[in-house]
């Protein structure tokens, strides 16, 4: 019942109307606006939810992993990865060296819940920088070789993006925009020693090992990796006779651990876990390189 049906002049100013007409439809516009943007803020906490992704390190040349903590709710605005599909090809943008394996003898570091590997795209390039501080005199080549072999073996592509005074560590963030732009951070291939890096110490010449991005989908990548190399040790390598042969397979086989590779319990392979005589890449190596080398492209990461 409307109180003051017969117009009135003055109208009270103090009159309180809450159910006529024009003042609930004022409120019918404003409830309708909180509405959409309740779904709006409900939409965007799905779609964050639908796309949420954490990054898990593998640790080097280790068959077990421990996922990073997701880091907790992020100021508006700043991120902790890059934008995704950076880099990423409509196609590989190479092939492996072997196109049909005659070997099983190879194992991976990790397997997704279909049994395929956890791999590095194809369609993009694996960019790399190198800690050279502590290198031995002339390594340069030893190392640019070992790469293009690996490089040949799986299809994958490398591209070496300098020098860096970045140090291994296990906890090493993927994303690092501060050192290295708003994108993955680089594969990092350290020289160090037993000081710097403590599971160098005793027989262990070399460490390496990627991390991996989920999604929630769960689709799984590597987006970066570290190979740490004892310069101590190297440099005794080199420096006997038929050292550079021996070092370059030490680096290789690190390298195979960067890519996915873990160790066979089979003395004619590279990834053999105990010094051998194997000098390079042999047949289960490579079959398991070249299904490294031909995982799934995505743009989503
Ligand atoms: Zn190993």
């Amino acid at each position: 019942m409307e109180p003051d049906e017969t117009p009135q002049w003055p109208r009270p100013y103090s009159a309180p109307r809450p159910y006529t007409a024009p003042r609930r439809t004022g409120l019918k516009h404003s409830s309708l606006a909180a509405i959409a943007f309740l779904l709006f803020i409900i939409t965007l906490v799905l779609a964050g939810a639908y796309f949420s992704r954490e990054l898990d390190v593998f640790p080097q040349g280790s068959s077990s992993y421990t996922p990073v903590p997701r880091p907790g709710l992020l100021p508006f605005g700043q991120r902790h990865e890059p934008p995704p599909g950076q880099e990423e090809a409509d196609a590989p943008l190479g092939r492996p060296a072997l196109e049909s394996w005659i070997s099983d003898s190879y194992e991976f570091l990790a397997v997704k819940a279909d049994g395929s590997p956890l791999t590095y795209s194809p369609c993009r390039p694996i960019h790399y920088v190198v800690n050279q501080e502590q290198a031995p005199p002339g390594v340069e080549a030893i190392l640019e070789e070992a790469i293009r072999r690996t490089s040949r073996a799986s299809g994958l592509q490398f591209i070496f993006d300098g020098t860096t005074q970045e140090l291994p560590s296990d906890e090493r963030p993927g994303y690092q925009p501060g050192s290295y732009g708003d994108r993955w951070a680089p594969v990092l291939i350290a020289w160090a020693n037993p000081q710097l890096v403590p599971r160098l110490s005793g027989q262990t010449v070399g460490l390496g090992g990627s991390s991996a991005i989920s999604l929630s989908n769960g689709f799984k990548a590597y987006v970066t990796g570290t190979v740490s190399l004892d310069a101590p040790q190297f440099e005794d390598v080199l420096a006997e006779r038929g050292g550079r042969q021996v070092a370059t397979a030490v680096i290789m086989h690190e390298l195979g651990h960067l890519l996915g590779l873990d160790h066979v319990n089979d003395p004619g392979q590279l990834m053999y876990d105990e010094a051998s005589n194997v000098r390079d890449f042999e047949d289960g190596d490579l079959a398991g390189l070249a299904i490294l080398g031909t995982g799934p492209c995505s743009k989503l990461y």
